[in-house]
């Protein structure tokens, strides 16, 4: 092998440049970061960028809350006064029916708020001054977090790779990693068609395509692809800035929405999803059936669009989930060298600047800021499952 690195990542998503660009913060020079095509042209091209530390989960809220810090001080982060992710605060309102989904909310505030996080219960009154389209009628609970917003994932992954090829990292795009290769149970390199580079340690940060690695090294990958729809509306007034980011639990297939193109609504569902077998089948037609079920719980909850509400377009795009809706981070059980992170279940580009860093760390031997362990393959074996109250669906 004629090329040598301390550290090969594996994807360029807005994860595997996140964990680049740290990398090379660290002081790790001899990194190299493969993408099989163009830097954010995966599953980060699909993504709805929202922004919020709003978790039932507490290792997320952490994680999430010193993520969106970085995202907040991205210039800083990245020593570049150039560098943009797009981050608008628009803040983040919750509404929630009576019962279950309003214990939820109380209790994910009082989670965020033990962390210092400024989330706070607000009253339906207060709701509708936060965002006057709003019908509350239905609505028992009402929360709001002030910081949370949205940020352009296309953005936040190519400036990461730039900062981290300023910091001396190759980056290969059009290259896709065809095999790893190890030796006595650990992993030594990295096989391409231009060739074998040699790795001290590998980050494989493959998103839906990461059940690859059973074949290359028989690691264990709870993970597999399902399909999410997101749509956009226009109404007969602007949709600015100026509206939260929202989500709607009382709504049947619990939408989330958010400002989008300076005047529309992009919304989307938070259900489980539709299982796909080949992430590279396409990700296929928008039902109609869906996009009227949308507009119509949209609707519901903004009055004024069932009268002047028209549709704009719709994508489809593909979560990595695993059992319990949360990432899998860290060490791969019985593949030394091997980081692993996947399983993102549709919430992982507002923690991808922080899990960059907390890999990086880990690549490197060095202590994360933040516990890995969470977020261990083997949790699922060992019955640690990071289940939020939320349940299936990408809130979690
Ligand atoms: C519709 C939708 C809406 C979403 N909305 C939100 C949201 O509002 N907020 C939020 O936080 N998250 C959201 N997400 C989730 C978030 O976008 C993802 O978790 C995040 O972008 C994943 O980044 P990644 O780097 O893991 O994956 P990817 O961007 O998919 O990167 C993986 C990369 O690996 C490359 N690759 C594959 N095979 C190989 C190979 N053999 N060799 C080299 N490279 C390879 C791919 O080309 C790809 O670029 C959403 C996702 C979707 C689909």
């Amino acid at each position: 092998m004629s090329e040598h690195f301390d550290v090969v990542v594996l994807g360029g998503g807005v994860v595997g440049a996140s964990v680049a660009f740290h990398l090379t913060q660290l002081g790790c020079r001899r990194v190299l970061l493969l993408e099989r095509g163009a830097i954010a042209s995966g599953t980060s091209a699909q993504s709805s960028g929202i922004l919020r530390t709003y978790y039932s989960v507490r290792p997320n809220v952490a994680v999430a809350r010193a993520a969106l810090a970085m995202f907040q001080d991205f210039k800083a982060l990245l020593g570049d006064e150039e560098a943009d992710c797009g981050y608008v605060r628009t803040g983040y309102l919750a509404v929630a029916p009576e019962g279950a989904m309003a214990e939820a909310l109380r209790a994910t505030v009082e989670t965020q708020q033990a962390l210092g996080i400024a989330a706070r219960l607000v009253s339906r009154a207060d709701a509708q001054a936060i965002h006057p389209w709003l019908n509350l009628d239905d609505i028992a609970l009402c929360a709001h977090e002030a910081e949370a917003g949205f940020a352009d994932p296309y953005l936040t992954a190519t400036a990461f790779a730039r900062a981290a090829r300023r910091g001396g990292a190759t980056i290969r795009q059009g290259t896709p990693a065809r095999a790893l290769l190890h030796e006595g149970g650990r992993v030594i390199g990295v096989r391409t068609d231009a060739g074998e580079v040699a790795a001290g340690a590998v980050v494989s940060a493959l998103n839906v395509w990461s059940p690859v690695l059973r074949g290359w090294v028989g690691a264990d990958i709870p993970c597999h692809a399902s399909r999410h729809l997101v749509a956009s509306f226009a109404a007969d007034a602007p949709y600015t800035r100026a509206f939260p980011v929202l989500k709607d639990f009382a709504s049947p297939l619990m939408l989330y929405s958010r400002p989008h193109a300076g005047a529309e609504i992009l919304v989307g569902s938070g259900d489980a999803g539709d299982p796909v077998g080949d992430p590279d089948g396409g990700t296929g037609d928008i039902p109609m059936d869906w996009v009227a079920e949308v507009g119509e719980q949209l609707a519901h909850r903004m009055p004024r669009l069932a009268e002047h509400g028209r549709f704009g377009k719709a994508w489809a795009g593909l979560y990595d989930t695993t059992p319990d809706w949360n990432p899998v981070l860290g060490p791969a059980p019985g593949v030394g060298g091997l980081h692993l992170a996947f399983g993102f279940s549709g919430h992982g580009f507002k923690l991808s600047p922080m899990v960059g860093r907390m890999l990086a760390q880990a690549a490197l031997a060095l202590e994360p800021d933040l516990p890995l362990h969470p977020y261990r393959a083997a949790r699922f074996a060992e019955g640690e499952w990071l289940t939020g109250a939320y349940g299936a669906g990408a809130v979690s």
